[in-house]
């Protein structure tokens, strides 16, 4: 059976589910793989994970720009608070693994040896020079984290507000035509609780400054923190006048577990309407070639209604599991096998490409 050339509404790639059970009712006679059966290439999403990270460095301007050129469906955006109630586009709590901190503010880390974003001013986090993610080595060399990745110190990135990004990101929708949709994370909003701030109602207020107001509009809203997502439904959301789309992230550790066991993705889909696992929970990393162990997660997920973004997919060497046998490969087994709706990549070029070109 052809794909078909209709764009299935969201309600019929909610009802998988169903086509499957369909699928046994009706008996041996035509194989169908359900995904291949109700959902083109084109519907699934690429969510450029931090950028086109995996060719500058990640969470820049230029990286966001490139994902968007490269033709990303949605732009992610990691973002923390800074001492003075600022929003910046920045993955880590500390600045230390992209940024030259230590020698431009000695005297400024905590306890632990780490430069918080946290702890310093806009002005102050502007005046840092970006770079590729890296890591300090016994002897204090500094040993980049993906050895083939941008070299260290080379350019002049620096750190950009969420305002700045999202103009950027609606700018470049103007002049192209195009409808690049985002992707904000509130990172660690216990954390930010526990400093006095709010960064639930700092972000959607800045989205709902910058037109995202409904479900309709072009974001998702996610966080690994179920208590914050639910007070974002039930009190941030009410309190602005807005309801946009928002995704549970998910660990592979103990303390996500009662999500994926039953009634779990009921009790998420009373608030989220997608989840973000870690790729892991839905094709096992023991997998082998000859045995891939495709997880109830997406199935489960989607007859709660729930779309399924899992993360991270990385083309660099050593980064793809040895189950698959190249990047098409594992894109393959996660969009048309186990049939999720779109994943977080760091190389949307060959996510993009690999859809365009899939029969
Ligand atoms: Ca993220």
């Amino acid at each position: 059976m052809a794909t078909s050339s209709i764009k299935p509404s969201l309600k019929n790639r909610h009802c998988l589910g169903g086509v499957l059970l369909m699928s046994l009712i009706v008996g041996n006679v035509v194989l169908l793989d359900p995904a291949h059966a109700q959902v083109n290439a084109a519907d699934k999403v690429v969510v450029a994970h931090r950028g086109a990270s995996g060719y500058l460095p990640e969470h820049t301007m230029e990286a966001a720009v490139l994902a968007m050129s490269m033709g990303a469906d949605f732009q992610e955006q990691d973002v923390v608070m800074t001492k003075d109630d600022q929003l910046v586009v920045w993955h880590d709590l500390t600045l230390d693994r992209n940024s030259d901190v230590r020698h431009k503010f000695p005297g400024r880390a905590r306890e632990d040896g780490r430069h918080y974003v946290i702890d310093f001013t806009l002005e102050e986090l502007r005046s840092l020079s970006v770079t590729e993610g890296y890591r300090l080595d016994d002897s204090g060399q500094e040993q980049k984290i993906y050895p083939e990745r941008f070299p260290l110190w080379l350019g002049n990135f620096r750190i950009h507000t969420f305002a700045e990004q999202l103009e950027v990101i609606q700018g470049f929708n103007r002049t192209t035509g195009r409808d690049v949709g985002i992707y904000p994370e509130l990172k660690a909003p216990a954390f930010h609780h526990e400093h006095g701030k709010d960064i639930g109602m700092a972000v959607l207020s800045e989205l709902k400054r910058f037109g995202y107001t409904s479900k309709d509009s072009n974001v998702y809203v996610q966080t690994f923190e179920f208590a914050e997502l639910r007070r974002v439904k039930e009190e941030v959301q009410p309190a602005l006048g807005i309801e946009l789309k928002l995704v549970q992230l998910m660990g592979d550790d103990g303390s996500y577990y009662w999500m994926s066991r039953p009634g779990g993705m009921l009790e998420l889909a009373a608030v989220a309407d997608g989840i973000g696992p870690e790729k892991g929970m839905i094709i096992s990393a023991d997998s082998t070639p000859d045995n891939i162990m495709i997880s109830s997660l997406v199935r489960d997920a989607h007859e709660a209604g729930l779309e399924v973004h899992p993360y991270t997919f990385r083309a660099d060497e050593g980064q793809v599991p040895a189950y698959a046998r190249d990047f098409d490969h594992l894109l393959e087994l996660f969009l048309f096998e186990a049939g999720v709706d779109g994943l977080f990549t760091d190389f949307t070029d060959k996510a993009v490409h690999f859809l365009n070109n899939r029969p």
